[in-house]
């Protein structure tokens, strides 16, 4: 976390112009640096979901419709296998960026990856599809954690600009998702562009590399932004010294590891064992980091606490996908005013519900100021909303005898659980770099990512026990879910003093 003035460093994105990177020009007041990061991860994000939100349907879509053919089941391990590997190799990429090239190339690296991994899937063949498959988890991995890492990088230890800053680029994350799914979607099933691709001479079929194509767009239109906008970002994410050594050694450990933990995650049939058997040694590691005598060993184990309550809230969140699509596409009528929408229209709920809720969030922190609630007090309560958010599902479970219910269950239900995630996800990136020591900052924010992964993980483990035949067996579902998070939740409001003093003067 650098607060020194403006160095003007002749780097790869080539020589830096002249301007003041600390200047509130921003968003909201915001460091200069904050607008920069925010369109990037904006069009990151939009390439990420919209090529996420088409991935299942292209795979298991027939040949003859322009597809791949997969099975449901096929398609379903890819996709899982897919979306938690970019947050896996998240270490590796804040690992690289810490000890090689620092946060600066990582994200511009990063983000060339995931375009050329989504110019590769706008070819119509399987090895093509794959390849980019590959290079976008990989590109996520070197991307996402360092831009994450620059936002902190951009306030001092005591601006109390920065939980408002993250809630601001968390926004963006989300105007990216948004847009993506209405864009992407659009050129990949809208019978309009079909017609127009035929009206070209092209074949309609290709529809879906037209979209992945997009997606590739969205993320050049990004680094192009970053490149153009570096001067806002000459003071953060440098390489480490030219004079400390470069482990590769513990490099090539770092990635076989990761590589090693995927194919772990993917056998998922004695996944529940290693789960538990991952929360044993992440409370030995609380323990063992707790009681050394160093602050940074303290505030490692503070980060730990706060990784086991995230995978918590992701296991329940990112049921968006499975269980709770299931619940919308079976149980929900999906009519607003006479209006009927499909299914899939839920998937942006979130999204949308974080653009309205984020700049209250940011108005909150920036009013309470230093009165604000401290971190781990913060995810405490994220964890008691995602709680709420089942509990508020049990009556609508009950209904569900009678028929299709309404779809403010769902509506309020995304409610609760955004809540909790501006709680939790952008207060998690802004702690973190917080907490880690300045030469561990990128690996930090890659571990706070593999939460992500994990809970992900257990989210599709849990949705395994959804039943939509059953009303009883339903209320059964959400209950015993809101009582597992509602005991987390009453641990980590007991930890808060415990967490706070770990944190050593970090709120
Ligand atoms: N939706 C957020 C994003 O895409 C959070 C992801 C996560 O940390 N699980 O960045």
């Amino acid at each position: 976390m650098s607060t020194a003035p403006a160095r003007l460093i002749p780097s790869d994105l080539g020589p830096v112009p002249t301007l003041d990177p600390l200047a509130t020009g921003g968003i909201g007041g915001q460091p200069r640096g904050l607008t920069t990061l925010f369109l990037t991860e904006m069009w990151e994000r939009f390439s990420f979901y919209g090529m996420r939100a088409l991935l299942v349907l292209f795979m298991t879509l027939g040949i003859a419709e322009g597809g791949l053919g997969f099975t449901d089941k096929r398609a379903a391990a890819i996709y899982g296998t897919y979306t938690m590997s970019g947050y896996l190799l998240s270490i590796l990429g804040g690992y690289i960026a810490d000890n090689f090239i620092g946060a600066r190339r990582a994200v511009l690296w990063g983000g060339s990856i995931i375009a050329l991994g989504h110019f590769s899937m706008a070819l119509h063949s399987q090895s093509t599809f794959f390849a980019g498959l590959a290079l976008v988890a990989l590109g996520t991995g070197l991307l996402k954690p360092n831009i994450s890492t620059m936002v902190g990088g951009l306030y001092s230890a005591t601006d109390a600009r920065r939980d408002a800053g993250f809630s601001i680029f968390y926004m963006g994350i989300n105007i990216g998702a948004v847009a993506a799914s209405i864009i992407c979607g659009f050129l990949a099933q809208h019978a309009a562009f079909r017609g127009f691709l035929g009206s070209l001479g092209l074949d309609p079929h290709q529809s879906w590399h037209w979209a992945f194509g997009a997606a590739g767009v969205g993320m050049t239109l990004g680094l192009i932004t970053y490149v153009r906008r570096r001067a806002t970002l000459s003071h953060v994410g440098h390489p480490p010294a030219a004079h400390q050594p470069r482990p590769w050694g513990i490099l090539a450990l770092v990635a076989l590891g990761s590589l090693a933990l995927v194919g772990v995650m993917i056998a998922a049939d004695y996944y529940r064992a290693i789960v538990y058997g991952l929360f044993v040694l992440q409370i030995a590691l609380i323990l063992f980091f707790a009681f050394r005598p160093t602050l940074e060993s303290r505030r490692i184990a503070a980060i730990l606490v706060l990784f086991v309550a995230a995978q918590v809230f992701w296991s329940i969140f990112e049921q968006a996908g499975s269980s709770m699509t299931l619940f919308a596409d079976r149980l929900t009528n999906n009519r607003i005013l006479g209006w009927e929408f499909p299914s899939t229209f839920w998937q942006s709920v979130n999204s949308a519900w974080v653009i309205l809720l984020a700049p209250c969030f940011a108005w909150l922190w920036i009013k309470l100021g230093s009165r604000q609630p401290s971190s781990p007090a913060k995810f405490a309560l994220g964890l008691l909303f995602v709680a709420l958010s089942f509990v508020w599902m049990v009556p609508a479970a009950r209904l569900t005898v009678e028929g299709r219910v309404s779809p403010l269950w769902l509506l309020g239900l995304y409610f609760l659980q955004t809540a909790g995630e501006m709680l939790i996800s952008p207060v998690g990136l802004s702690t973190m770099t917080k907490l880690a020591p300045a030469r561990l900052t990128g690996l930090v924010m890659g571990i706070w990512f593999m939460a992500a992964a994990l809970g992900n993980k257990l989210a599709g483990v849990l949705a395994g026990d959804f039943k939509s035949d059953s009303a009883a067996e339903l209320v059964t579902f959400f209950w015993h879910q809101a009582i597992g998070v509602g005991l987390c939740t009453l641990a980590l409001f007991a930890l808060v003093p415990w967490v706070k003093r770990l944190m050593g003067g970090v709120r």
